[in-house]
C-alpha cells in the first residue's frame, strides 16, 4: 500500500469519535491514512460554503449516489446540495450566487448557459414544447447539473468548442457528463430519434402491403437503400451497420429490444 499519510490532529479524534468500527484505518502511530480523511459519510453540519450554512444531513442521495445536505443559504433560501458540489467548490449559494454572476459577468449570454437552460426547461418544465420528446419520455438532467449552471460548465466546457451543438451519446438515457459530448449541427441530425411512427427503430419502416420492413439510412442528401426484411429487428440491426459505416462514432445505433 502506498497510501500517504497526512495528520489532521482534530478531525483525526473527531472521525475517531464519529466513525463505526472497521472503517477507522489509524498506523501505529495514531495518524489517519488518507482513506478516512476522503471517506464519503464526513459530518458537514454546521460548516459553512461561502453563502450557504449545512443544517442537516438529507436522506436520500443524488441520482450519483453522493450524499447530500441541507443548506441554509444567506438569502434565506433552504436548499439540498449534494456533498460533491458542496467539497468540489463548484456549489457556494442557493443559486443567487450565480444568478448575480451571471448576469455581472454576462453570462447568462454565454452559448452554454442558454444550452443549459433549454435543456433544464425540456426535461423539467411540462409546459415546454418539447417536454413530450424529453421529460415525458423519462430523460433526465442529472441533480448535479440541475442544481448549478456551474457544474455543467465546468464539465462540458473544456470540450466545448464554437458552435457546436450538446449531444446525448446513448439517447435513451439522460443529461449527464459520462452520456454528453459536443457535436456538430449535421452529426446531429443523424443522431435524430424518427419520429415516422411505423417502427420503434430508426431507420426503419413497416412496408403498407405486406408484413415485412424497409431499413434506409440518409446521409447528406442521399438515401441509402437497405432491403427489406421479414423481421423488424434484422432491419434495425442492418441500419445500425450502416449507420457506423457512415457517421463512426456519432452513429446513432438502435438499441434493439
Ligand atoms: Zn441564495
Amino acid at each position: 500500500m502506498s497510501l500517504k499519510e497526512y495528520h489532521f490532529p482534530r478531525l483525526t479524534k473527531f472521525l475517531l469519535l464519529n466513525y463505526p468500527k472497521g472503517l477507522t484505518n489509524t498506523n501505529s502511530r495514531g495518524i489517519m491514512q488518507k482513506t478516512i480523511i476522503r471517506s464519503k459519510s464526513m459530518d458537514l453540519v454546521g460548516v459553512v460554503f461561502e453563502r450557504l450554512t449545512v443544517l442537516e444531513k438529507d436522506p436520500l442521495r443524488d441520482s450519483n449516489g453522493s450524499s447530500k445536505w441541507i443548506c441554509k443559504c444567506t438569502c434565506g433560501t433552504i436548499k439540498s446540495i449534494s456533498q460533491r458540489s458542496l467539497r468540489g467548490g463548484a456549489t457556494r449559494s442557493c443559486g443567487c450566487l450565480n444568478k448575480e454572476i451571471c448576469t455581472t459577468h454576462g453570462l447568462s449570454k454565454h452559448r452554454l448557459y442558454v444550452i443549459y437552460k433549454n435543456v433544464v426547461e425540456r426535461c423539467k418544465n411540462p409546459r415546454a414544447d418539447s417536454y413530450k420528446y424529453y421529460g415525458g419520455r423519462g430523460i433526465t438532467i442529472c441533480d448535479y447539473w440541475l442544481e448549478d449552471f456551474m457544474n455543467f460548465y465546468n464539465d462540458m466546457l473544456p470540450i466545448y468548442k464554437e458552435g457546436l451543438e450538446l449531444d446525448r451519446i446513448n439517447s435513451d438515457q439522460g443529461y449527464y457528463k459520462e452520456n454528453c459530448r459536443w457535436v456538430t449541427h449535421q452529426q446531429n441530425l443523424h443522431n435524430t430519434r424518427s419520429r415516422m411512427g411505423s417502427s420503434v427503430y430508426k431507420g426503419v419502416s413497416k412496408n403498407k402491403n405486406s408484413s415485412r420492413y424497409t431499413a434506409s439510412i440518409n446521409k447528406d442528401g442521399e438515401v441509402y437503400k437497405l432491403g427489406s426484411f421479414t423481421c423488424e429487428k434484422e432491419a434495425a440491426l442492418a441500419y445500425n451497420k450502416k449507420a457506423l459505416e457512415l457517421n463512426g462514432e456519432y452513429a446513432y445505433l438502435n438499441k434493439i429490444i
